[in-house]
């Protein structure tokens, strides 16, 4: 096995280590609870999953990005500068995308520019408006 199979196995593994479990679906769900207390406890664990939930929804995306570039023959290159990545930081970091100095300067950006990051709160609904075209 050459070292991009290795990269490979790695992670298809990752990938199906974060795909939810039953477990977090079900804390998904919101049951009224009788005692004031359970439902206070039972939103918490809801929120908690939440959190979960996205953080993993948001790894799988890079590892499946990582995998593509695995594909393409690009795993390991640097998407900014293109310098290929320390393999040490492969070996903890499998889905990265960038080298450690573009991942630096990438998170100081993001960190002055929190817009895209937050995201899911002030987001519209998409208004239907080609429904009344068709009449
Ligand atoms: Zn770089």
């Amino acid at each position: 096995m050459n070292q991009e199979e290795r990269y490979r196995v790695l992670l298809q593994d990752l990938l199906a280590e974060y795909t939810p479990s039953e477990l977090d679906k079900e804390a998904l769900v919101i049951t009224q609870q009788a005692d004031e207390l359970d439902t206070i406890q039972s939103t918490e664990n809801r929120n908690m999953a939440v959190g979960r939930l996205s953080a993993h929804a948001r790894r799988r995306q890079e590892i499946k990005l990582a995998l593509r570039r695995l594909d393409a023959g690009e795993y390991g290159e640097c998407i900014d500068c293109e310098e290929p990545i320390a393999p040490k930081r492969l070996q903890v970091v499998p889905w990265a995308e960038r080298c450690v100095i573009c991942q630096e300067a990438h998170e100081r950006e993001q960190a002055h520019n929190p817009a895209d990051a937050a995201g899911d709160s002030d987001e519209e609904l998409p208004v239907a408006s080609g429904w009344r075209k068709a009449a």
